[in-house]
């Protein structure tokens, strides 16, 4: 029987190797080697002739049923789990870059993606190109010999812009480069990253697919459509690996001498995640929605964004990209940064951290906290202005939380 639905392919996804005692669910296995019977198995698992783990830094059996229900959920050719969000997209951009290369992105991006583009990567001699991301002209215009690959947010934190994919993938594809996308806020049962010509694909499984914040967690997921003899210094490798070049570098490679490897607890959890983040991001994203809609009508808050807003200038696109519910996360504005703190300081309910999309609904004040580093000038251009105040929504009853944000503003 073919089983199409996203929910029952996460919950039935085979086992590579059946667990001995035919557990359900996947067992954690948290050792770091593996034994084997004689010098030539271990020989045929090291040169990748059998698919037999030697070592947890490099294979684990409980991370890899995890990277099989990815696999299987979104028709990714290669997933690869690691230890956070940001372990992914530095491991992403060690695999691809070399000095001298550039990479057209926006500002718009999540603070320490920002940071790592423009401090940690710019060290290597990587060059990161800021352009408005949703105006394909300013993409195209600046792309030159040296851009290898464009790099977005499918919606940006925490800004909330969403740029067209197909239309990025369009540039992309006539410039011959590679598309990335940081899809965290869209999880992969609204957003087929592969369906929409993305090539590459990072995921913070920190966020929903953990259910509840329980560990950190990154995902790097390879579609193999691109073709990597384009690129020169993959040529060897492409002609040997073809469309599995990318995952050949990364797991023979980067992600192996780099060490950021999910442990298998971790793994475990998210495999338990993962087969409920169907039904909490539906309950989420409703709330989000109710949640932004009611916030539109009370007198002390300046300005209202949630994509899934009618009046939001991303609705139309949102809509066609991401259905109903673009996210359950949304933002809003007071006159200035005293009245976001007194309103903080007043909820009971929701929590005051930082994070995105728990279970519960976190709320923060990004420019005091995860932009704290920049001026305030920097800030306003990042878009993140000191009025600004982001609320991720949990799925607690709706009721709660708006009697919640009621209250704080009387
Ligand atoms: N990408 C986005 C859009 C994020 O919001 C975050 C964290 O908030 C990350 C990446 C980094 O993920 P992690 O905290 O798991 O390293």
């Amino acid at each position: 029987m073919e089983i199409k639905g996203f929910s029952s392919r996460v919950i039935h996804t085979e086992y590579a190797k059946k667990d001995v005692h035919n557990a359900l669910q996947m067992p954690i296995y948290s050792n770091a080697a593996f034994e084997f019977d004689t010098a030539e198995q271990m020989e045929d698992a090291f040169i990748g002739r059998s698919p037999d783990h030697a070592y947890s830094r490099i294979s684990n059996p409980t991370v890899e049923n995890f990277e099989q229900r990815i696999r299987s959920i979104t028709g990714a050719l290669g997933v690869t789990a690691l230890s956070s969000g940001m372990a992914a997209i530095s491991n992403v951009f060690f695999t691809i870059a070399q000095a001298g290369d550039n990479i057209v992105t926006s500002k718009h991006l999540f603070g320490n993606s920002y940071s790592f583009l423009t401090s940690t990567l710019q060290a290597f001699g990587v060059e990161p190109r800021f352009c408005d991301l949703t105006n394909v002209e300013e993409v195209a215009n600046a792309i030159d010999d040296k851009t290898i690959a464009i790099y977005f947010e499918t919606i940006t934190n925490p800004q909330l812009e969403i740029a067209d994919v197909k239309a990025l993938s369009k540039v992309a594809n006539e410039h011959g480069l590679v598309l990335i996308a940081d899809t965290t806020l869209t999880p992969p049962n609204i957003f087929n990253a592969g369906q929409n010509g993305i090539d590459i694909e990072v995921i913070s499984s920190t966020k929903m697919i953990t259910g509840g914040a329980t560990s950190m967690g990154g995902l790097i997921l390879d579609y193999g459509m691109f073709d990597w003899t384009k690129f020169q210094k993959f040529s060897e490798l492409a002609q040997r690996f073809g469309p599995f070049t990318f995952n050949a570098k990364l797991r023979k490679e980067v992600f192996r001498n780099l060490g950021a490897c999910l442990s298998p607890y971790h793994a475990y959890l998210q495999s338990l995640g993962l087969e409920t983040l169907s039904l909490r991001f539906e309950r989420a994203g409703s709330n989000c929605l109710l949640l932004a809609e009611y916030l539109q009508t009370e007198p002390k808050i300046k300005s209202v964004n949630y994509p899934g807003l009618k009046t939001s200038g991303f609705y139309e696109v949102g809509k066609s990209q991401f259905g109903r519910f673009p996210g359950a996360m949304l933002t809003f504005n007071f006159n200035d940064r005293e009245e976001c703190f007194t309103f903080l300081n007043k909820l009971k309910l929701i929590s005051r951290a930082t994070n995105i999309y728990d279970n519960r609904s976190l709320i923060m004040h990004p420019a005091s906290t995860i932009y704290c580093d920049y001026p305030r000038e920097k800030r306003e251009e990042l878009g993140v202005s000191d009025t600004l105040i982001r609320l991720s929504v949990g799925i607690e009853d709706f009721e709660d939380l708006k009697n919640d944000i009621e209250t704080a503003l009387r």
